[in-house]
């Protein structure tokens, strides 16, 4: 399929032809038409599956049209990057149009949001913002919603976890009743359901998975135990190739004590979970980008939406308790068809776990053994025979002791591979009209 195929507006394909996009990705060719035909939708969707291009051109398309003379579609995002990224590629696909977008959120100074204020008064088709800004605008009666066709809610389970659920009902209330409602999220977990019934009539949903890890990504097992976790962490970030480091690890308090250790030894670490609030992890992430940290340690809800690119190295400090969250997770490192690394720690409890990521990735992973001064790790069971793991398994292997010293040759950190370049997104104005 290609994307003239889709009927869209000439000046759309034309921007398609400068960025250079060829093929629609899965979700494109399901979304693009069913957007077409105005209905609402459900899209269970990660970043990297181009999502927002799926929602944009179609809105854009509609926009062309049949325009408006205030606000056409609203798009909320839950951070200011993504805001900025989303207006970044409206930019390009709207270039040989007339349309023009604004992207509009918090954490900058007085004179953003005077801007902001300023730029809406003389109108924007396309407003693309994070809820509480958002909510100031409207409030400030600076921007005429009674025209608007479409509202789009990208990262929505994000935007739950985050706590706008109350933002995103407020602003809803504000919009006219006629319109279409698209709602993308990574996974759609009860809440997520329940928020599309409370804001769309009927629906269709179309979902797509990323269940294979890109190809650039070098893949890598070392089996620890609990206690070796931390200093095998440490050997691995000796490695200097690795300078944009993300680390997963299951619960806050591990979090935090991973960041503690590390601190202790100068790496420029943070640690990244719940208690921190929007501003601060969204400090963080700028610290990161700029490549101010080198490590960022957090729990799985790092592992939704950051778009950072040249990630070398991403850590699961644990394996992640469902093969997609493993397959979501590597996706930090390798973007763009850029090369990584990808190491995970397994525990002796974890191998079952394992498997089932190894049955996902239709691949199996060589399992390494720490280095030799940290003593000898737990022994990978093969699969086959033991299935299930249960107490009456044959077991294979030597059985596994704590912290016997000196026993095994030392796995080696090199990286093999290694991405480049650092983000290519900058902030610059937040607003065009052509
Ligand atoms: P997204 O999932 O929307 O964040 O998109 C991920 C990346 O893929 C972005 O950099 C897009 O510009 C790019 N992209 C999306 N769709 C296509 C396509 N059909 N062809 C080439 N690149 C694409």
């Amino acid at each position: 399929m290609r994307f003239e195929d889709f009927n869209l507006d000439p000046m759309i394909n034309e921007g398609l032809q400068a960025m250079g996009f060829e093929k629609p990705t899965p979700i494109q060719e399901k979304a693009i038409p069913l957007i077409m035909s105005g209905v609402d939708i459900i899209g269970c969707a990660q970043t990297g599956t181009g999502k927002t291009a799926a929602f944009i051109l179609p809105v854009l398309h509609h926009l062309l049209q049949n325009p408006t003379k205030g606000v056409n579609t609203i798009i909320l995002a839950p951070t200011r990057e993504l805001a900025m990224q989303i207006d970044q590629q409206i930019e390009g696909f709207s270039y040989f149009t007339n349309a023009s977008s604004i992207a509009v959120y918090g954490g900058g100074d007085g004179q953003d949001y005077v801007r902001q204020k300023r730029a809406l008064k003389t109108g924007a088709d396309i407003i693309i913002a994070t809820p509480g800004r958002l909510i100031s605008l409207i409030g400030s009666k600076e921007v005429d919603l009674s025209q608007l066709n479409h509202l789009i809610l990208d990262e929505a389970d994000r935007m739950l976890d985050m706590g706008f659920h109350d933002d995103i009902m407020k602003i809803i209330s504000a919009l006219p009743k006629k319109r279409q409602t698209l709602l993308f999220s990574a996974t759609m977990p009860p809440n997520i359901r329940k928020l599309a019934k409370g804001i769309m009539g009927s629906y269709e949903e179309i979902s797509i998975k990323i269940s294979k890890p890109a190809e650039g990504i070098d893949q890598r097992a070392i089996m620890a135990h609990d206690p070796q976790k931390e200093a095998l962490l440490t050997e691995v970030l000796k490695n200097d190739d690795f300078q944009s480091v993300i680390v997963f690890a299951s619960t806050r308090e591990k979090v935090k004590n991973i960041a503690r250790t590390l601190k202790k030894r100068g790496d420029k670490v943070q640690d990244f979970h719940s208690d921190l609030d929007q501003s601060e992890r969204e400090k963080i992430m700028q610290q990161f980008k700029a490549r101010n940290l080198r490590v960022l340690i957090g729990t799985d809800i790092l592992s939704r939406g950051i778009d950072v690119e040249g990630i070398d190295l991403v850590v699961n400090f644990d394996v992640p308790p469902d093969p997609e969250d493993y397959v979501h997770r590597i996706g930090r490192t390798a973007r763009a068809s850029k090369t990584g690394t990808a190491i995970t720690f397994i525990n002796p409890r974890d191998i079952p776990k394992f498997r089932q990521i190894e049955k996902l990735i239709e691949k199996e992973l060589k399992k390494e053994q720490p280095p030799s001064e940290l003593g000898e790790g737990p022994q990978y069971r093969s699969a086959g025979r033991n299935r299930g793991g249960g107490k009456g398994g044959k077991r294979h292997g030597r059985r596994s002791s704590r912290n016997p010293k000196g026993k095994r040759r030392g796995g080696s950190f090199r990286s093999g591979k290694k991405s480049g370049g650092g983000s290519r997104r900058g902030g610059g104005s937040n607003r065009k009209s052509r």
